[in-house]
C-alpha cells in the first residue's frame, strides 16, 4: 500500500513551518488513501532527546494528525545503515576520509560542484599515506564513491531538479550512520513511496537517488514543500516569536484554529476559522500549493491568528 511519512528530528518543538510541512505531507498521503508514518531521525544524540520526541507527537497528534504504526527512531536502527554500508563497501564503492570539517571547507572547490562539495582529498591515497592516517588515530568518516556522477530528480513541485553529486559522508568520524544514508535506507526499509518534506532539503535529493541506484532500491516520488520564512528572509525559527502550537495557543489560538491558517497557506480553500485536517482531505489539491516561501510577518506572529 503506498505510504508517505515525516520525518522530524526531535532537537526541540515544532514550529507552525515543520507543522505546515506535516500537514501537506499527511494530506498528500490521506487524500490517496496511503499509510502515513512517523519517523524520529534522532542520529544526533548531542541535540534529540525523548522528551522532545513526546512533545512532537502530542502536537502531531493535537493538530489532528493520525499515523499508522508506532513511530521508530533512526538512533535503533543503525543494523540496517550497517547492512547498507556493507553493501557499498563490498562493491568498491566507499573509501575512509580523514578531512577535518575545516580541510574540507578550505579546500578548493571541486571542479564540478558547488561550494562544500567534496573535492576528493581522500578518494585515491597512497598506501603510505593511509597508514600515517591510521597511526595518528585520528578517525575516519567514511564517504561514498561517486566520482561527480550527476543525478535527478522530478519533483512533484519544482519539476526536473539536477545536480552532481559529490562523495558525501555515509558514516561520521564518529561512527555515527549520516543522514543521506539513513533516510534512503530509512524510506526504502518502510516502504515509503512519496517523500513530502520541506524544500531545504531538495538540493540534497539527487544524492538520494544516486545512493538509491547503487543500493538498487526503488525511488519514492518527492514533494519539497517551501519553507516558512519570518520577515527577515531567514528560515522561521524560535527566536522570530510566537512558533510553537504552545505559543499560538498562549495567544488565544486553539489547533484548528492553526490548521485553518496553516491549510490556506497551502493554497486549500478554507472559509471556516477553525477546521481540522480530516475535514480537509477532499479539499486538498496538490496542484494549488504555492511553490513561494510562506512568508509570516513580525505582526502576524505574535497577534493572535
Ligand atoms: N529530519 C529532517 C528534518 O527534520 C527531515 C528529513 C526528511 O524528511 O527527509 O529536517
Amino acid at each position: 500500500m503506498p505510504t508517505g511519512r515525516f520525518a522530524p528530528s526531535p532537537t526541540g518543538d515544532l514550529h507552525v513551518g515543520n507543522l505546515r510541512t506535516a500537514l501537506a505531507a499527511w494530506l498528500f498521503a490521506r487524500s490517496t488513501g496511503s499509510r502515513f508514518l512517523l519517523r524520529f531521525e534522532d542520529l544526533d544524540l548531542a541535540t534529540s532527546t525523548r522528551d522532545n520526541e513526546v512533545r512532537q507527537a502530542r502536537d502531531l497528534s493535537l493538530i489532528g494528525l493520525d499515523w499508522d504504526d508506532p513511530p521508530v527512531r533512526q538512533s535503533e536502527r543503525s543494523d540496517l545503515y550497517e547492512d547498507a554500508i556493507a553493501d557499498l563497501s563490498n562493491a568498491g564503492l566507499t573509501y575512509r576520509c580523514w578531512c577535518s570539517r575545516r580541510e574540507v571547507r578550505d579546500a578548493a572547490v571541486a571542479p564540478h560542484g558547488p561550494p562544500g562539495t567534496y573535492p576528493g582529498t581522500c578518494r585515491d591515497l597512497a598506501a603510505k599515506k593511509v597508514s600515517e592516517h591510521q597511526e595518528s588515530g585520528r578517525p575516519a568518516a567514511l564517504r561514498i564513491r561517486c566520482s561527480s556522477t550527476t543525478a535527478s530528480v522530478v519533483d512533484r513541485l519544482h519539476g526536473n531538479v539536477s545536480s552532481s553529486v559529490d562523495d558525501f559522508v555515509l558514516r561520521r568520524n564518529d561512527g555515527t550512520p549520516a543522514y543521506n544514508l539513513a533516510v534512503v535506507v530509512d524510506d526504502a526499509d518502510q516502504g515509503v513511496g512519496e517523500v513530502v518534506r520541506a524544500d531545504d532539503l531538495l538540493d540534497s535529493t539527487p544524492r538520494h537517488i544516486h545512493l538509491q541506484s547503487v543500493l538498487d532500491l526503488s525511488s519514492p516520488s518527492y514533494a519539497h514543500v517551501p519553507l516558512v520564512l519570518a520577515d527577515d528572509g531567514k528560515r522561521l525559527a524560535k527566536r522570530h516569536g510566537s512558533v510553537t502550537l504552545h505559543d499560538r495557543s498562549a495567544l488565544g489560538d486553539d489547533p484548528e484554529r492553526v490548521i485553518a491558517v496553516l491549510a490556506a497557506s497551502l493554497g486549500i480553500d478554507v472559509p471556516e476559522l477553525r477546521v481540522r485536517p480530516s475535514d480537509l482531505i477532499t479539499r486538498f489539491d496538490p496542484a494549488e500549493l504555492s511553490l513561494d516561501p510562506w512568508v509570516l510577518s513580525t505582526d502576524t506572529i505574535d497577534t493572535p491568528w
